[in-house]
């Protein structure tokens, strides 16, 4: 009995932990440096919308349970996922001038102007324990043949968007992340001097490169209790001759139309288009949210992203991307729907739909 509860206690220290080093490090509650913000108080980021969790209104059916975080979902595709694998060799050295590469859900590779960035970067799982949220398929790439990296990009520290074992295996580049999220990678091992964070409307300057944060509709958290202490935020790109806007998870918004007058005309506009549900409206884009946004941005091209890893929301996998070209196709935006790994030169080539 002795050894029972002995043992039971070690068991429960080690996944105390553990978790603690999931959830991350968080900024001091008090920061100086936030009272200015309009859009912080009482501790926590505000979105300029509220986001709202209404349990009567979550839609999925049979989906719907708690449990389908701890087992493959019933949305998951029946078979593995067509898809080009890459490692180190796949990239050029330097960088090339512009060439995307989607990695799945919001993970990918953007060359431009002979830097490359990473954004969002996720090869596992989708959650603080290793056999929860899982994967359909696994990544297009292993964290540790990834290329060069000059700049991380991270639009907030939601599991299917940060994660622990990937900034830890990162050794280069610097990380461009949201307020607050700072503390959380200087935990993980990552050196101050490779971090900035920016609020919104914040920009980061270097080599012809300008990496601006916008705000979007949401929330951040990875604990029980640390909503909203770090931000959450799009991004503008700009180099000499391209500008890209590259979206975080977001409600819909006047933001969109915002960010085009201030910041357009855009070449290429990432948006994400998974996630929504009517028991949290607010705090994602429904199809037709999603392809309003893309209206609004108006970009030369548009590349839907957050879809085909994870089942966040409960959607058949491949629902959220056929909704979003059906919203879309009296429109003539120009639509990049590549395979994940498949190198894409905006402009020049054609993508398939390749999940039909
Ligand atoms: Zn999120
Ligand atoms: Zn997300």
């Amino acid at each position: 009995m002795l050894y029972a509860s002995l043992l039971l206690a070690v068991f429960s220290f080690a996944v105390y932990f553990y978790l603690k080093g999931e959830f991350g490090a968080l900024p001091a509650e008090e920061d100086a440096a936030y009272a200015r913000l309009d859009y912080y108080r009482d501790g926590r980021f505000q979105s300029p919308v509220k986001t709202t969790f209404d349990p009567d209104k979550v839609s999925g059916g049979a989906g719907r349970s708690i449990l389908r975080f701890f087992s493959r979902s019933v949305n998951a595709p029946d078979n593995p996922l067509p898809k080009v694998m890459l490692d180190k060799s796949s990239f050029s050295d330097p960088p090339s001038g512009y060439a995307l590469y989607w990695l799945g859900h919001s993970s990918a590779i953007l060359e431009l102007d002979g830097k490359r960035l990473l954004f969002d970067p996720v090869f596992g799982n989708a959650a603080p324990l290793p056999f929860m949220v899982q994967r359909y398929d696994d990544a297009p790439i292993k964290r540790e043949d990834l290329p060069t990296i000059d700049y991380i990009v991270i639009t907030h520290n939601h599991y299917d968007h940060l994660e622990k074992q990937t900034v830890r295996s990162i050794k280069n580049g610097r990380f461009i992340v949201p307020l607050g999220l700072g503390a959380t990678l200087r935990e993980w091992g990552v050196d101050a001097h490779r971090i900035t964070e920016l609020g919104w409307g914040d920009s980061y300057t270097k080599d012809g490169l300008v990496i601006t944060a916008l705000e979007g509709v949401h929330f951040s958290g990875r604990g029980f209790f640390d909503r909203n202490r770090t931000l959450w935020a799009a991004y503008v790109v700009k180099s000499t001759r391209k500008t890209i806007f590259w979206s975080g998870d977001t409600g819909y918004g006047n933001h969109f139309a915002r960010f085009k007058e201030q910041y357009g005309p855009f070449d290429l506009a990432a948006i994400e288009i998974d996630g929504w549900n009517s028991g949290w409206p607010r705090s994602h884009m429904f199809p037709e949210e999603a392809a309003q946004a893309a209206l609004d941005l108006g970009a030369e091209e548009t590349l839907p992203i957050h879809w085909g890893v994870f089942d966040l929301a409960m959607h058949p996998w491949h629902e959220s991307i056929d909704a979003f070209l059906e919203k879309t196709k009296s429109s003539d935006l120009k639509i990049l729907t590549p395979r994940m790994g498949e190198k894409v030169i905006p402009g020049v080539t054609h993508t398939e739909h390749w999940w039909n």
